[in-house]
């Protein structure tokens, strides 16, 4: 009999550091966090910091001991994808060499005049490399999905199998490119992330096909919203994650995933509230959508 080899869980939380932990980004990082502990899993951070223009100062550093304030420590050493850049390009390399990419310097407005959908312009013609950007030839365009909070999802059919690009213009690295090759390269098997990755997901997933890998499950949670369309803000109340104050943002954030904490746990200690929580953790009462008001 063939042994039943069951993968073991790996989960991930992945910000930019383009600024400081936010209540947003808190409930992403306890979301990812809370399910790999209840399976029994492994939490690893990486630290996407792929964009220097867009990077704050100090905001990785700042990220990672607030992580460490709030009880969630992560497994394994944190990925910094400033470090992955020879990796990036060698899969780059075997996609060019497989003609499964090309250089494209079709302007944002060029493409919103042609409908502001990519049609593949650029395919075959001989670009000159200087100033353009690289395109993956989607071949698989995947459009559907299932999710394991939404459910079966559906993407912008035309959106979902435009040739997108895995290195900028300015020399930069794509997110798209970076987060398939690190989630392979770390084993990643669960993403649980927001839901403004929902349609992304869609060209991660053709990505992955491209690369003949076998692609994590994904569950993608509301996002934290004031009220209908407007992100969470300091000017409309958000909670402010303080560092030195962690159980009212953990215990909220809890809330807001459909979870339901006993108040007592707010007199509790950290470990006590997270340790309620991996064990009380149940992913099927996340809701799907949510207005929250503050
Ligand atoms: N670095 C991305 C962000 O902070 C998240 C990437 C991901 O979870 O796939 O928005
Ligand atoms: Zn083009």
């Amino acid at each position: 009999m063939r042994p039943n080899i069951v993968q073991q869980y790996r989960g991930r939380f992945a910000p930019s550091p383009s600024g400081l932990l936010h209540f947003g980004s808190l409930i992403a990082a306890l979301a990812s966090y809370l399910d790999a502990k209840h399976n029994n899993g492994l939490w690893l951070v990486r630290i996407e910091d792929i964009d220097p223009p867009r990077e704050k100062a100090g905001a990785s550093t700042d990220i990672l001991q607030t992580l460490e304030l709030f009880g969630l420590h992560w497994d394994e050493q944190v990925l910094y994808q400033s470090q992955q850049s020879s990796l990036y390009r060698e899969v780059l390399a075997d996609l060019a060499q497989q003609k499964l990419s090309y250089y494209c310097h079709c302007t944002r407005a060029k493409i919103k005049a042609l409908g502001g959908i990519y049609q593949g312009h650029c395919r075959g013609l001989a670009q000159p490399e200087a100033d353009s950007a690289t395109r993956v030839i989607n071949t698989f365009g995947i459009s559907q999905f299932n999710d394991i909070i939404q459910g079966h999802v559906a993407c912008n059919q035309e959106l979902a199998q435009e040739d997108f690009i895995v290195l900028r213009k300015d020399g930069l690295f794509a997110y798209q490119l970076a987060v398939v090759v690190d989630d392979i390269y770390q084993n990643i098997t669960h993403v649980i992330r927001g839901c403004d990755l929902l349609e992304p997901t869609a060209r991660q997933l053709s990505f992955y096909q491209t690369l003949q890998q076998k692609p994590p499950s994904y569950g993608h949670f509301p996002l934290a919203v004031a009220k209908p369309g407007f992100k969470l803000s300091k000017q409309n109340n958000a909670p402010e994650v303080d560092k030195n104050n962690p159980i009212p943002s953990l215990f909220s954030a809890l809330k807001f995933l459909g979870q339901q904490p006993p108040n007592e746990l707010l007199q509790a200690n950290v470990a006590e509230l997270l340790s309620w929580a991996i064990t009380h953790w149940s992913i099927s009462q996340v809701p799907k959508s949510q207005e929250i008001v503050l």
